[in-house]
């Protein structure tokens, strides 16, 4: 587990690591490839996974180009990958924090096996002491896992969903489950697409951050109006900091649902 400068975060846990939604401004993807690989036995550095399956039960090494040998945090690249040993980290820290589970990963994708989520929502579970932020683009996978009571209901397990433009898929499939919406990056004026907020009790805005070709800097009219459809519904907002010269910094909202 990792500290975070995520600013409605205290910290990250990656036991699944990868993703295949394939987006275009995905800092993950970024870091994994420059972070990524592990050590061969012939001293060279790949990102082969010689495993029918990539799940590793201890972790691969890489060397650095400044001599030093640390374990891998993304031994397969961006391949999603079962990082087994780290799924007990949770337990072993007791002071409670709101944790970003699988920030470099979605956990939720389409091709993670139900039992990767399974094992991971178990490690959840042995760990009450802490807040559970979970993030997907695939929000069907919520409702799914929930029809087959796999999906704990519980305040301290946060359900979120992140959509990008109007075209993004929300889950509001069970209003007894704590659910979140990420609205990062903001691409476009949602006011038509989402309306209201039925059901989320947070709602976070952040802007494209980096200097990506083509990124898109939204508009503080579309901010605006995220802000007027969360009030209606009483979801908290949270605003990143990315959107301070956007809105303006005595317009910044920095709500969290369980500080209200
Ligand atoms: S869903 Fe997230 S991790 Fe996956 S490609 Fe998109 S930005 Fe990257």
């Amino acid at each position: 587990m990792n500290k975070t400068d995520i600013e409605w975060a205290d910290m990250t846990w990656n036991p699944v690591v990868g993703c295949k939604h394939g987006c275009e401004y995905c800092y993950a993807r970024r870091i994994a490839k420059r972070f990524g690989g592990y050590d061969k036995a012939d001293g060279t550095i790949t990102t082969h996974n010689p495993l029918p399956r990539a799940e590793l039960h201890q972790p691969l090494t890489i060397t650095r180009s400044s001599g030093k040998t640390v374990n891998s945090p993304f031994p397969f690249g961006f391949e999603p990958t079962l990082l087994y040993y780290r799924l007990e980290e949770p337990q072993h820290i007791k002071k409670p924090h709101t944790i970003f589970v699988c920030s470099m990963a979605d956990l939720f994708g389409n091709w993670v096996p139900t039992n990767w989520i399974k094992l991971v929502l178990d490690a959840c579970e042995a760990a009450p002491q802490h807040r559970y932020m979970f993030l997907t683009k695939n929000p069907e996978r919520y409702a799914q896992l929930d029809r087959l009571a796999l999906l704990p209901h519980k305040d301290n397990f946060c359900y979120g969903s992140t959509v990008t433009g109007k075209d993004g898929r929300r889950f509001n499939g069970s209003v007894l489950l704590n659910t979140f919406l990420s609205i990062e990056p903001l691409h476009e004026n949602l006011d038509a697409g989402l309306g209201s907020f039925g059901g989320d009790r947070l709602i976070i805005i952040g802007a494209e951050t980096g200097n990506r070709a083509g990124k898109i800097i939204p508009e503080k009219a579309w901010v605006d109006n995220i802000c007027e459809a969360a009030d209606i519904t009483h979801a908290a907002v949270f605003m990143k900091d990315s959107l301070k010269p956007i809105v303006g910094k005595g317009n910044m909202r920095r709500e969290l649902p369980w500080e209200r």
